[in-house]
C-alpha cells in the first residue's frame, strides 16, 4: 500500500447533518475536504470551522442535479485542494407522499438529486481518481431501499444507489477505486426532525418511540455514520467494494 496519491475528499449535503458531520471526520483523518451543498453560507461556515481547527477545507455551493455547477465545482476542487480522490455522495432531500398523493415534481425532484446528482458527482471525479490509480466512493442509500411507506421516490432512490454503486465497484476496480453504499436507519438530523414534524409529533417522542423498534436501542447520531465512512475511505479498505452496509443499530436485509 503506497500513499502516492492526493488526499482530497469531496462531501456533497455537506451544509449540515450526516454530510457535515463526515466533511468534519474525514479532515480529522487527515484530507483537505471540500464541503459541496446547496446551502452555501453553511458549507462556508463548516470549512472555517475545519480550517480553525488546523485542517485544510473549503466550501463550495451547488446544486448536485446541475451537470454545468457539478463540472465547475469539481474543477475548482481539483485546482484549490487538488485531484479529488474521494467522494461522498451524501446531498439528499426527501417529498414523501403516497403514491396517489405524490406529484411528479416530487418525484423528479428526489431521483434528480439522489441519482443524477451522484451519477454527475461520479462522472466529473472517477477522472481524478483514475489518473490517481486510487480513490475511494461512499454513497448514501438508506433502509428506505427496502421500502417504506410515503416514500415511494426516495425508495426507489435510495434502491438506486446501491445498483449504482455495485456497477461502480464493477467498471472501477481495476484502476484502484472502490465504491461502496451506506444504508442507514434513522440518524438523529434535521431530516428526520423534519419528518417528526410533518407527522405531528415532538422530535424527542419521535425519537424515543423509534429507539424502541432499534435493536441497540437508540437512535442512530451523524458520527455514527462518520465513522463508518472514515472507515470505507481508508488505506486499509482497498478490497472492500460494492457492498451495502447497513448502518441501523440492527440487522436488515
Ligand atoms: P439533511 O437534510 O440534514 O442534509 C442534507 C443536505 O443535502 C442539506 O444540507 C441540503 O442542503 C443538501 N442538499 C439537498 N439537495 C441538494 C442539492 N440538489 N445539491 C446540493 N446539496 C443538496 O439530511 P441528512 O439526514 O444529513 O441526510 C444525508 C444523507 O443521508 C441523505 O442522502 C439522506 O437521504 C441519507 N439518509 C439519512 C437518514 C436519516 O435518518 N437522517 C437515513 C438514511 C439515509
Amino acid at each position: 500500500m503506497t500513499e502516492s496519491h492526493s488526499r482530497v475528499a469531496i462531501v456533497t449535503g455537506a451544509g449540515r447533518g450526516i454530510g457535515a458531520t463526515v466533511a468534519k471526520r474525514l479532515a480529522a483523518d487527515g484530507f483537505a475536504v471540500a464541503l459541496l451543498d446547496l446551502n452555501e453560507d453553511g458549507v462556508r461556515q463548516g470549512a472555517e470551522a475545519i480550517v480553525a481547527g488546523g485542517g485544510k477545507a473549503i466550501g463550495v455551493g451547488l446544486d448536485v442535479s446541475d451537470a454545468e455547477q457539478v463540472d465547475t465545482a469539481v474543477t475548482r476542487v481539483a485546482d484549490e485542494l487538488g485531484p479529488p480522490t474521494v467522494l461522498i455522495n451524501n446531498a439528499g432531500i426527501t417529498r414523501d407522499n403516497l403514491l396517489f398523493k405524490m406529484t411528479e415534481q416530487d418525484w423528479d425532484s428526489v431521483l434528480g438529486v439522489h441519482l443524477k446528482g451522484s451519477f454527475l458527482m461520479t462522472r466529473a471525479a472517477q477522472k481524478y481518481m483514475t489518473e490517481q490509480g486510487w480513490g475511494r466512493i461512499v454513497n448514501l442509500s438508506s433502509v428506505s431501499a427496502l421500502g417504506n411507506r410515503g416514500q415511494v421516490n426516495y425508495s426507489a432512490a435510495k434502491a438506486g444507489m446501491q445498483g449504482f454503486t455495485k456497477t461502480l465497484a464493477i467498471e472501477l476496480g481495476k484502476f484502484g477505486v472502490t465504491a461502496n453504499a451506506i444504508a442507514p436507519g434513522f440518524i438523529a438530523t434535521d431530516m428526520t426532525a423534519a419528518t417528526a414534524e410533518r407527522v405531528g409529533m415532538d422530535f424527542e417522542t419521535f425519537k424515543k418511540a423509534a429507539a424502541e423498534q432499534i435493536p441497540v436501542r437508540r437512535v442512530g447520531e451523524p458520527e455514527d455514520i462518520a465513522h463508518l465512512a472514515s472507515f470505507l475511505v481508508s488505506e486499509g479498505a482497498g478490497f472492500i467494494s460494492g457492498q451495502v452496509i447497513y448502518a441501523a443499530g440492527g440487522p436488515r436485509d
